[in-house]
């Protein structure tokens, strides 16, 4: 991996050829820094003026992406014209554009009875949680103390099984929070696919440009797949990690920081021309 910096002029070149420009961010531990709680988390208040002004800029989409709900993510974000992704692809919403993937939505009542069955079985793990979000479940072990946690993944592991075994369900460890959901063919790199297909039409690598900045396990299939379609990977973390993502960022203010000077640049660009602008990141 190298540092995304590092990438600013190719970026800008990118950028000057390409007709659309399509910004896809992960939400936790992305633009907002990971807390204890999911409820707690916040969008800090200059990271969503920065993405006010970047989905005004012409031929730019802000595509959010987040493992939440997507009634929760949009809440959290709180802004028009962007496209909003939950529940790690399975729904998505955005100007002239909704879909719900179908067998994620015909599998919503075996989901919530298994919700019921999980919080029943884990209610004697202290600091343990389970999440509904319609179409998938989290649940969040960030608070179990660490005597407790070895009962809880066996527990977990035992509550899961006939699932798996079954095939209706698919579970992917997130940080301290194990996601459960439909066993479907469909992640968060299918639906950027399907999302630009319908932005950029047909996929000729001149017509855009696309990045995808995340931070977590299910953020690979993004990476993955925006390798394949010649755009920009970018893990947020810890530079050591093993990842698909080709580039990195060290935590969401550096994410800040290098969106700020992506806009600005833009901005710069699209009032004078293709030329070369005055901003770093
Ligand atoms: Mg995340």
């Amino acid at each position: 991996m190298r540092p995304l910096q590092a990438w600013w002029p190719t970026i800008q070149q990118r950028i000057m050829s390409a007709r659309h420009v399509i910004l896809c961010c992960d939400f936790d531990g992305t633009l907002a820094p990971i807390v204890d709680r999911p409820s707690r988390a916040r969008l800090p208040a200059r990271t969503k003026r920065l993405l006010k002004r970047l989905v005004d800029l012409p031929r730019l989409r802000v595509v959010l992406v987040s493992g939440r709900a997507l009634r929760d993510l949009k809440r959290m974000v709180g802004v028009r014209g962007f496209y909003y992704i939950g529940n790690h692809g399975l729904e998505l919403q955005g100007p002239n554009l909704r879909y719900v993937n179908p067998v994620a939505r015909a599998r919503r009542p075996l989901l919530k009875r298994a919700a019921g069955k999980f919080k029943a079985a884990l209610r004697p793990i202290p600091g343990a949680w389970v999440e509904e979000k319609g179409l998938t479940l989290s649940v969040h072990w960030r608070a179990v103390p660490r005597s407790a946690q070895r009962t809880f993944h066996k527990l977990l592991k035992a509550l899961i099984a006939p699932y798996l075994k079954r095939g209706v369900m698919r579970l992917t460890r997130g940080k301290r929070v194990v996601e459960i959901r439909p066993a479907v063919d469909w992640d968060k790199g299918m639906v950027v696919d399907w999302l630009l297909t319908r932005i950029a039409g047909r996929h000729a690598s001149t017509r855009y440009w696309i990045t995808y900045l995340g931070d977590d396990q299910t953020d690979e299939d993004a990476f993955r797949m925006v390798n394949r379609l010649g755009g920009t990977s970018v893990f947020v973390g810890d530079p050591r990690r093993r990842t698909a993502a080709r580039y990195w960022l060290k935590d969401p203010h550096a994410v800040h920081r290098w969106l700020a000077a992506l806009e600005r640049w833009k901005r710069w660009h699209s009032s004078k021309g293709p030329c070369r602008g005055p901003h770093r990141p």
